[in-house]
């Protein structure tokens, strides 16, 4: 067993620590309360309820009602979810709008989209990591069927103007769906009377449990579900719910909301703080993105001249967890798929870490890292060429 106390966990946008009052929320659907919600006795009706519970839970913390959450094994089906709803509404409009920077259970789909002769438009991003919402507009055609635009990005935390696209493609007339699962739990969201068709969110991203996700459908969205069967979720996504995990995401979410003051203040103070005092001591540290508009949660840093796989692997060794890219990436030698889109040159995509802060980190954990990362950076740099250490 790891010695998770002795762990500094900066990898929280990969995923986070489960909230002990959820565990609890959770513990009497993994056990005694083992009924089917689709059942008639009230083993069934006490599932039943518990789900019903936990969708009232996640639509108040992101400002919708209940009846326009439908709960998903995960936010890459959400993601897929909406995508493919999107797709079958008319067979003439297989176009979609989309992003360079898009979490890859967007951008594969998108991919295979475009296998299968539909089109896809994806945006170019500068190196700040913004988007030219002028050239989003352009963007949309008479056979668009959807645009999706990532509320918050899972490496360098730079967020989008949701807002701002989604009344662009209401104004165009086609639906816009919003990949936010770093961002739910981390900066208010609210959807009611918003241009906002579909949101993706995943429990694993706020202290919840993995598997399992939700797909925010809005009520005056037309919609066809991905899964067929049984007809739960009022027939939008057949199979037996995950009950236990549903109740997790709920419990996430309700925590998730009384807690929002914490994400607002002491998260970003560590960030910050730890992105201060680490540009103080090791020269030629970069910050990838524009640092004003981001998530509090997530810094993204350039190592200049050592390679953030061999920074990876020294930290872990001393129990700081971080990533060298998106989580699904990590062993890849290949650079980041995001910062190179952003323009950065491969030697600095590769030499890239993203440190991301939770509300289960504290000063302590700061302090360490502040100890730990200049001196490994040091001692890698000591075997570089000293041109490859100059910025
Ligand atoms: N979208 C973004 C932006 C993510 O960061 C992730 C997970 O890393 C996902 C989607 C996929 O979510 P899940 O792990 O629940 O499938």
């Amino acid at each position: 067993m790891i010695e998770s106390a002795k762990i500094v966990y900066l990898d929280n946008n990969a995923t986070t620590a489960l909230e002990p009052a959820v565990l609890e929320a959770m513990m009497p659907f993994l056990t005694e309360c083992y009924g089917n919600p689709s059942a008639g006795y009230s083993l069934g009706a006490l599932a039943r309820k518990a789900i019903e519970r936990a969708r009232e839970q996640v639509a108040a913390l992101i400002g919708c009602s209940a009846s326009e959450i439908v709960f998903t094994s995960s936010g890459t089906e959400a993601d897929n979810t909406a995508l493919n709803s999107a797709l079958a509404l008319d067979p003439q409009k297989q176009h979609i709008v989309t992003t360079s920077v898009e979490h890859s259970a967007i951008a594969k789909h998108c991919e295979d989209h475009v296998r299968r002769d539909g089109h896809v438009t994806f945006l170019r991003i500068n190196e700040q990591g913004a988007l030219d919402l002028n050239e989003l507009e352009a963007a949309i055609r008479p056979d668009t069927a959807l645009v999706s635009v990532m509320w918050a990005n899972n490496e360098t935390g730079i967020l989008f103007p949701i807002e701002e696209i989604a009344a662009i493609a209401r104004r165009k007339g086609v639906l816009f769906h919003t990949d936010a699962v770093q961002a739910v739990g981390k900066i208010p969201i609210r959807l009611a009377d918003s241009n906002i068709n579909f949101l993706s969110l995943s429990a694993h991203k706020l202290h919840g449990p993995k598997g399992v996700g939700a797909l925010f459908v809005n009520s005056q969205t037309r919609f066809r579900p991905t899964l067929f069967g049984g007809g739960q979720e009022n027939g939008r996504r057949s199979g037996t719910e995950n009950v236990a995990s549903i109740v997790g995401l709920g419990a996430a979410a309700e925590c998730a909301a009384a807690k929002a003051e914490e994400e607002k203040t002491r998260v970003p103070q560590m960030r910050d703080r730890l992105e201060r005092e680490l540009l103080e001591r090791i020269p030629n540290l970069l910050v990838n993105g524009d640092r004003a508009s981001r998530l509090p949660n997530t810094t993204n840093l350039t190592f200049t001249g050592v390679e953030a796989q061999s920074v990876l692997l020294m930290l872990d060794q001393k129990g700081v967890c971080c990533s060298a890219a998106s989580a699904c990436r990590t062993g890849s030698a290949e650079p980041s798929r995001v910062l190179s889109a952003m323009g950065l040159s491969r030697e600095r995509a590769l030499s890239s870490l993203r440190f991301s802060f939770s509300r289960c980190n504290s000063d302590h954990d700061v302090m360490r890292a502040i100890e730990i990362i200049p001196s490994v950076v040091k001692k890698l740099r000591a075997f570089a060429p000293p041109s490859a250490v100059s910025a």
